[in-house]
């Protein structure tokens, strides 16, 4: 059998990685960082994706996760009831979920080399797992994303979801009694001193449920993590010569929790076709070209309603409305929620 190189050990890379070592196919990742590792992320995974955790024997590994079955949100002082999610998420921090998915890999028999930045070239047996492609600004916007873990927090929800005058921050608990903040923020200037500021930053307006509710918060500051340069125009795998899972597809806006589930069901469809190609059952562009059709026409309704969706939530008067919305129609929650999925 021929061997598969996935380029990136995050959570597409991992579980495809997995995916491949169950089928008996070699397989090696190049990943530049190290596990564990904390990772700017929401730490809330809904969606498909739990089904190929499942599926992959992953989620049976992961001691500790905890399951959001339901959401607020909140607009300055306001917050809405609490709405029952159409399906329970996964929540558990980066921290631990790919280490654990690490560990599975090798246990399975994978080669797994850290610390190693590869240089991505598209090529036979080559599988790109990197993540989101960097964009400096977007319709004039730098955006950026901060998370870290927090103690001494009681939420109201499985998931808090807060819309701020600079982005929005979701909220929720995964193991060991953490609560995991993160945000999505945009700005005209350049991106301040993050390492510095952005107690304040997650931290909401004064006055907000957001500044109330962190106002006790114990940081866990070793937790801190942040990343810039975001890009959220949806992409087609079609377009590229390279066979890409994950955010090296195309990233979701984060404001639907998507993002992870996307990374799953991206590897757990490049299983088979990588497959075939190992065996010598189907040529590698019979193999790119399958699993890109499949990723494009399985995410393009999503991505087309996430799109508009994060428009609505970056602007004022979108957003209020919407949250009127939600507020007095609850259904309205739950159908964007599986407009998104
Ligand atoms: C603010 C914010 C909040 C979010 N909240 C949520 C949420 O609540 N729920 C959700 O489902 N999703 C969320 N997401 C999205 C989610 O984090 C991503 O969709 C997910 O991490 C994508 O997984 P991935 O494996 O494709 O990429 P990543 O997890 O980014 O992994 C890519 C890996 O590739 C490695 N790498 C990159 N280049 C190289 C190279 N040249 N050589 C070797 N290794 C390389 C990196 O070190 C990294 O480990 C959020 C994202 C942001 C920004």
């Amino acid at each position: 059998m021929k061997a598969v190189t996935i380029i990136g050990g995050g959570l597409a890379g991992l579980c495809l990685g997995i995916g491949l070592r169950r089928r008996g196919v070699p397989a090696r990742i190049i990943e530049a960082g190290t596990y564990p590792r904390h990772k700017v992320c929401g730490e809330f995974l809904s969606g498909k994706g739990r089904e190929v955790l499942v599926a992959l024997g992953i989620e049976a590994r992961l001691s500790g996760a905890r399951e959001a079955s339901d959401v607020t949100f909140s607009l300055g002082a306001s917050t809405t009831a609490v709405h029952p999610l159409p399906s329970p998420a996964l929540c558990i921090s980066r921290w631990k979920m790919d280490a654990a998915l690490a560990e599975m890999f090798t246990s399975l028999g994978g080669e797994l080399i850290v610390s190693q930045r590869a240089s991505i070239g598209a090529g036979e047996g080559i599988v790109r797992a990197t993540g989101r492609s960097p964009q400096s600004q977007e319709g004039g916007w730098r955006l950026f994303g901060l998370k870290a873990h927090a103690h001494g927090i009681t939420l109201g929800a499985g998931l808090e979801m807060h819309f701020t005058p600079r982005g929005y921050v979701g909220l929720c608990a995964v193991e060991d009694g953490r609560v995991n903040v993160c945000g999505l923020f945009r700005s005209r200037d350049p991106v301040p001193a993050l390492a510095r500021d952005w107690r304040a930053w997650l931290g909401g307006e004064p006055g907000s449920a957001l500044y109330a509710k962190l106002a006790e918060a114990n940081w866990d500051d070793a937790s801190f993590s942040s990343v810039a340069a975001l890009g959220l125009a949806p992409r087609r795998a079609l377009l590229t010569e390279e066979m890409s899972i994950g955010d090296a597809v195309t990233m979701i806006p984060p404001v639907t929790g998507n993002g992870m589930s996307m990374a799953c069901e991206s590897a757990s469809a490049a299983i088979a076709p990588l497959t075939a190609w190992s065996t010598g059952a189907s040529s590698w562009d019979e193999a790119r070209l399958t699993l890109s059709h499949r990723l494009d026409s399985e995410f393009a309704k999503r991505l087309r309603t996430a799109a508009i969706l994060q428009r609505v939530v970056v602007h004022r008067a979108a957003r209020w409305v919407l949250f009127q919305s939600v507020k007095s129609v609850p259904a309205l929650q739950g159908l964007l929620f599986q407009m998104t999925r």
